[in-house]
């Protein structure tokens, strides 16, 4: 506690919540970033999200004596810590019955798989003992490196990058004690795994469980096709799932690795895909976080004061609408009989998207001159920045004829695992006219995805990459400023500040505070909200910092409750 306070206000170490920073300008909210980094402080709370910095080093904050420390603990009690988000979460899920997830982004190298991993540690670290437990957390916590094995390449940005994003759910029973999972992967680049990978040698070290399943179904699919190399076989097992699941009821927390918004010299198919992911991401992030706040202080009767945002439906709109979005034009040409080429596919863009303010082709008539734009490609102004994309191979990555005519092989499959595998096989589920593209199954499992998301209690980790060399102790400002512009994070801390950063429920206050006050102590039998006023009044805290809402009490300043915290321990 101590610590944290010296922490808080300790100039040299910045503050470990940007809602503290006056004023709230990027120029300040970076030099903060960079001054923690310096000391060995890679994370800092916007209110309940925590920014992390990637370090490039190895720093003494995840051993047992940390997780110890933030077991069960306040999550102001102590420094920033993705733990302390993983404890909230968890115990929100288990105490409160709330499902959650929490969501990792950040550009490539940032240290989203690192989160995760530490957010499983953890959670395996505080959570029950016992056979059956131990198990289930074992193959949950192996999963990792058998994925990272398939599906991750070294690129020019990561040495380990993950070429697919992962979403994880972990089960737990009514106690908190993981119980299963399942992970679902997305968008795996299939160009890049490894072709001569020793796969059964591999999982009979790897996984007690998988271990039967994989080597029965990999000797069944050579018994079926294709020269049995990984590649045509563990993609779909990769894309969908490794299964330990439970029937019945249980909690859930899901956790989510998903590579940030790309941005490269020259973009294709898979940046599309990516960003158009991203942009939903955003867009869930934006309803979640600003407008739940806002909608919060409606129903509680406070006065909003208005924060300016990008609200960035209408590119996911420009990309995914039915009949008229980018990816119905390119599954339409991609169907359509005759002489179809990709740029008959942008041809097609141009007459259809030519008036939309987020979209430029030189084929239209606003970036006919335009010479930063080639002619084979067309721009994006996404939420994050412009993107040029080059429609050369569009037409062949959606169509997929190779996972196509697996899939459809893989169904007549025997062994029940691999129908699951490839229900895209399914012949009652072929459409001659309209089979399933790339763009378009990506499009189903990422409004999957989202409905997933919005179903539990979101938590975010945003991570930061502070410089191209994957070097430690180096941190380039612009480099961090882009990505802070790219993950909104400004507009948080403006939501965040430009209210009240706490509240909680008038009944809990007292209860929690109730030994501030002679008149709340030992128990208070009035109404709730006029035992708060009292328990403030008796400390004197300045009527500037907080507000009365119809249900709770609004605390502007993380520091007031601070400061009713130790006061309380005293
Ligand atoms: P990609 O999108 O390419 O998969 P990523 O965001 O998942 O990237 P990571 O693989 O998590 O990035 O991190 C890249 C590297 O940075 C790691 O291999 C590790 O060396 C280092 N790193 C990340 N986070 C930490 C950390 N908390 N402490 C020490 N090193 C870290
Ligand atoms: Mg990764």
């Amino acid at each position: 506690m101590a610590l944290h306070k010296l922490e808080l206000f300790e100039n040299n170490i910045g503050v470990s919540d940007a809602v503290l920073l006056e004023p709230i300008e990027e120029e300040g909210f970076i030099e903060n970033l960079k001054k923690r980094f310096h000391h060995e402080q890679i994370y800092t709370y916007i209110g309940t999200v925590v920014v992390s910095v990637n370090p490039y080093r190895k720093l003494p904050l995840y051993t047992d004596d940390v997780i110890f420390e933030y077991k069960s603990r306040n999550i102001y009690e102590l420094p920033p810590h993705v733990y302390a988000i993983a404890d909230d979460a968890y115990r929100s899920m288990r105490d409160k019955n709330l499902d959650q997830c929490i969501i990792i982004s950040g550009e490539s190298g940032a240290g989203k798989t690192e989160a995760s991993k530490v957010i499983m540690q953890y959670v395996a670290a505080v959570s029950g003992k016992g056979q059956d437990i131990d198990k289930v957390k074992e193959q949950l916590l192996q999963s990792n490196p058998v994925l990272e094995a398939f599906g991750n390449a070294k690129t020019n940005k990561n040495d380990n990058s993950s070429r697919f994003g992962k979403y994880m759910d972990i089960e737990f029973d009514y106690k908190g004690d993981p119980i299963g999972g399942l992970i679902t992967n997305y968008l795996l680049e299939k160009v890049r795994m490894y072709n001569n990978f020793p796969v059964e040698q591999f999982f009979v070290e790897g996984l007690a469980f998988l271990t039967v399943t994989l080597t029965e179904l990999s000797q069944e699919i050579k018994n079926i096709c294709c020269k049995p190399s990984l590649s045509s076989w563990a993609i779909p097992l990769l894309q969908k799932t490794i299964m330990v699941r439970t029937p019945g009821k249980k909690k859930v927390m899901g956790v989510l690795d998903i590579y940030g918004f790309e941005i490269f010299e020259s973009n294709s198919f898979e940046q599309f895909i990516i960003n158009y992911c991203n942009e939903k991401l955003q867009q869930i992030f934006i309803e979640l976080t600003l407008k739940e706040e806002q909608e919060e202080y409606i129903r509680e009767g406070i006065e909003w004061i208005h924060v300016d945002y990008f609200d960035n439906s209408v590119i996911c709109d420009l990309i995914e609408k039915s009949n008229v979005g980018i990816l119905a034009m390119l599954d339409e040409e991609c169907l359509r009989p005759g002489n179809v080429t990709d740029t008959t596919f942008l041809n097609k863009l141009n007459q259809t998207c030519c008036e939309h303010p987020h979209f430029e082709s030189r084929g239209t008539k606003k970036a006919r001159s335009d010479k930063s734009l080639p002619h084979d490609s067309f721009r994006l102004r996404h939420y994050a920045g412009e993107v040029v994309y080059k429609v050369d191979g569009f037409l062949e990555k959606n169509n997929d004829l190779l996972f196509r005519d697996l899939s459809q092989a893989m169904y007549q499959c025997q062994h029940s695992l691999c129908k699951d595998l490839f229900p895209e096989g399914d012949p009652d589920k072929i459409s001659l006219k309209r089979p399933p593209t790339a763009g378009s199954q990506f499009k189903v499992s990422v409004a999957e995805l989202m409905k997933n998301l919005l179903s539990k209690n979101p938590n975010y980790i945003r991570c930061i990459k502070p410089n191209e060399q994957k070097r430690a102790r180096v941190f380039e400002e612009h480099l961090v400023r882009h990505q802070v512009r790219y993950l909104g994070l400004m507009e948080n801390v403006r939501v965040r500040r430009a209210g009240y950063a706490f509240r909680q429920l008038y009944p809990q206050f007292v209860y929690r505070y109730k030994m501030l006050s002679a008149a709340t102590w030992p128990n208070w039998y009035g109404v709730p909200k006029d035992g708060v006023k009292e328990i403030l009044i008796a400390q004197d805290i300045s009527s500037d910092e907080y507000t009365f809402g119809k249900t709770k009490l609004f605390v502007r300043n993380p520091r007031t409750l601070f400061d009713l915290e130790e006061r309380r321990r005293d």
